[in-house]
């Protein structure tokens, strides 16, 4: 076990801001993170799970207690019944977990290649991109329930998945130890779901391209907007999107949709998905944009990225407070122009929108 004192959070995290931890604790094994949790929990001191740091924003006072990096690694992959499990560390990196199920020719997590961060925190949010989710292919989750100071194996259906939530989120109750996914053993994706990634493979909608050629088209797609982190591009100094797309009932979607005619023009249509129970989810870019907030807007140290309207970048040197201030000016004014409420995906510690 590693302590470390007075460490800045803004090396830990993707936007680069966050003020200093009063101690850092790196467990390398679950023996550790239960001794660490469980003192923490014992003394009522507060505790904050720490990974790759890309979704989370830190305010600049930083964090009055533990903060716990699991250093658990190890991809183990065997056969089971129908398909494969693939079980992976929670500190394992989540692209190199998904890299190495498109070499070894497993489906199922193709389409969430080059998303940041460990595979523990991929439960946290269901973590999602061109029309695949974590909770089609999570079988198990293997946690800590500090409620009962025990460890558990949670079905996925004790997982309350949703769109970017879970049971997890919002909720400091389990420390993931680690991920098992159900794969299926073929050389072609999952069916294609979003249609660009479709347009970009030259497949229709539903097809099953090649698992290889899956990966590097997402890739390229989300290196066109800035959602690869690389150390070459500027508007990768981000948490990816800031703000979740807004599921509204269809009563409200109607509503903004006469909103946006009112102040757009006849013609204009809201984009539109149908969720699951009725509801419908619209896209916070598109309102972002239409309230008047482009991709590059700001002219301080933090602004919106030159690549998607979602991202909201530290342009270097920028504190927690002008992201937070950023964040706020784009919310109000969806509000203003359009009556919704934007919600962030990031989580947030020791600040508030
Ligand atoms: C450029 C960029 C692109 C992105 N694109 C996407 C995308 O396409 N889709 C998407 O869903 N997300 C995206 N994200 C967000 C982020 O990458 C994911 O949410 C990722 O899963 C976060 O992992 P992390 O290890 O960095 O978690 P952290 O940021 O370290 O932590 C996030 C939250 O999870 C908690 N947590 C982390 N590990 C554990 C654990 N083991 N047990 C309990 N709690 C834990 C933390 O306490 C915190 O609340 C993007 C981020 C960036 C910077």
């Amino acid at each position: 076990m590693q302590v470390r004192e007075q460490v800045p959070l803004s090396e830990l995290t993707t936007l680069r801001v966050g003020g200093p931890a009063r101690r850092l604790v790196t467990a390398a094994t679950v023996e550790e993170v239960v001794e660490v949790v469980g003192g923490a929990d014992a003394a009522g001191e507060p505790l904050l799970i720490i990974a790759g740091g890309s979704n989370l924003l830190i305010g600049d006072q930083g964090f009055d207690g533990t903060v716990l990096q699991l250093a658990l690694g190890g991809i183990a992959i065997g056969d089971s019944g129908n398909g494969v499990r693939v079980v992976a560390g929670a500190a394992e990196p989540w692209d190199g977990v998904v890299a190495r199920c498109v070499a070894e020719g497993l489906a199922g997590v193709e389409c969430l290649s080059g998303i940041p961060g460990s595979t523990g925190a991929t439960p946290i949010q269901n973590v999602g991109a061109y029309g695949q989710d974590v909770s089609e292919t999570i079988a198990l989750v293997s946690a800590y329930d500090r409620r009962t100071g025990s460890r558990v194996e949670l079905e996925p259906s004790q997982c309350g998945f949703g769109y970017r939530s879970s049971a997890f989120k919002g909720s400091d109750r389990y420390v993931v130890l680690r991920v098992s996914f159900a794969l299926e053993r073929s050389p072609l994706a999952r069916g294609i779901r979003y249609a660009e990634l479709a347009r970009a493979l030259g497949v229709q909608p539903g097809d099953r391209p090649p698992l290889g050629a899956t990966r590097e088209a997402v890739l390229e797609l989300r290196r066109s907007k800035g959602m690869v982190i690389d150390p070459a591009d500027p508007d990768s100094v981000s948490a990816g999107s800031f703000f979740v797309n807004p599921i509204l009932p269809c009563e409200a979607f109607s509503s903004l949709q006469q909103r946006a005619v009112q102040r757009l023009g006849e013609g204009t249509q809201v984009p539109v998905w149908p969720d699951a129970d009725g509801s419908v989810k619209t896209s916070a870019a598109w309102l972002i944009e239409r309230a008047g907030f482009h991709r590059g807007f700001g002219d301080g140290r933090a602004g919106i990225s030159s690549k998607h309207t979602l991202a909201i970048v530290n342009r270097g040197g920028a504190s927690a407070a002008d992201l937070v201030a950023l964040a706020r000016e784009m919310r109000a004014g969806v509000q203003a122009a359009f009556g919704v409420d934007l919600h962030p995906e990031p989580t947030l510690v020791g600040v508030e929108l």
